[in-house]
């Protein structure tokens, strides 16, 4: 029997995007939503450069939220295509979450996003993010500033925080109410739709932004080579155990000296970092080998780019 046969009668369901300027914290919040660890988040923006799918699922409804590299003016190479597929993204979904930060005033970013929108036939939901961040006296000034700066009539306008959690079940609500009727489309239990080694590769790539700062910027790629079953018979423990080897690649020279730092105690605590995560997201012991590797200008290089899984298109 296939799933449409089983469709109970108002089901729904659909994608939504996304959409936001870089380190508005949709990654925070598409974790929240889901209430698992799916997607990175960091301090330091454009974190995301793949595109996530996260999937909720309700008795009423099945949400298949898809993460996206913030719209921003594109700097070099990669920056463009992170741009490119957030457009294009615009087009595939039933829904859109529009994310803006309450802490930041409303600027002209904002308005050229408000305005890629608003002439799109899809329902936008916008929530001001970071709303536990706001002052009290604040809270009348801002939500107006936004509401009248470039809400469109049309669109329900939250507040929210993806920290705490705050208004995040009525943002869930209003977004399963927008979706088209119509069967699951993922299994119940599904929670993200990305390959284990990618999300493995964003966690490593989590840990390098965390704890390099400014230092190592977003020219850094991770990239998992090996993934190996160790039986109790290979190894001196008695459990199984997942050996992983990744490399991460970096643009120049001093950025390699900076990520193995001193003694190569950097790497050693970024590996540290990213083992304890991997090993929650499987749910297994793993030894993690790091490896850095510098490949010049390798942003520009739309070749190495595919190589590396950041598609064209
Ligand atoms: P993205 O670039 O839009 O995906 O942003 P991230 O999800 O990576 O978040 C950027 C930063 O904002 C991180 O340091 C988050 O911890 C922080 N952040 C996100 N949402 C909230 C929130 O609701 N409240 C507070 N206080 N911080 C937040
Ligand atoms: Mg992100």
């Amino acid at each position: 029997m296939s799933l449409l046969n089983s469709v109970p009668e108002g089901y729904r369901s659909g994608f939504v995007a996304l959409i936001g300027r870089p380190n508005v914290g949709k990654s925070t919040l598409l974790n929240r939503l889901v209430g698992e660890k799916v997607a990175i988040t960091s301090p330091v923006a454009q974190t995301t450069r793949n595109r996530l799918r996260a999937i909720i699922t309700r008795d009423d409804s099945q949400l298949v939220i898809v993460d996206t590299p913030g719209i921003h003016k594109p700097h070099h190479l990669l920056g463009e295509r992170l741009v490119k597929s957030s457009r294009c993204l615009i087009g595939e979904v039933d829904a859109i979450l529009l994310i803006l930060d309450a802490c930041k005033i409303p600027g002209k970013g904002d308005l050229f996003i408000a305005k890629l929108l608003k002439n799109i036939p899809i329902p936008v939901t916008v929530c001001l993010n970071k709303w536990d961040l706001v002052d009290e006296e604040s809270k009348d000034r801002t939500y107006k500033d936004y509401k009248d700066y470039l809400v469109e009539e049309s669109w329900s306008l939250f507040c929210c925080s993806a920290i705490n959690g705050l208004g995040c079940i009525d943002i869930i609500n209003k977004l399963a109410s927008k979706l088209p009727f119509g069967p699951q489309l993922y299994p119940s239990n599904m929670v993200c739709d990305q390959p284990e080694k990618l999300l493995m590769e964003e966690l490593i790539r989590e840990q390098i932004l965390i704890h390099t700062r400014e230092e190592v910027p977003h020219s850094v790629a991770v990239n998992i080579e090996k993934i190996e079953e160790i039986t109790p018979t290979q190894n001196q423990s008695n459990e199984n155990c997942t050996a992983i080897l990744a490399n991460i690649i970096v643009e120049r020279k001093s950025q390699k000296g900076i990520l193995i730092g001193k003694g190569g105690i950097m790497l050693k605590t970024i590996g540290k970092a990213a083992r304890l995560h991997i090993q929650t997201l499987i749910n297994g012991k793993i030894y993690l080998e790091l490896f850095v590797k510098v490949v010049p200008n390798w942003r520009s290089k739309s070749a190495r780019l595919n190589e590396l899984g950041y598609k064209g298109n």
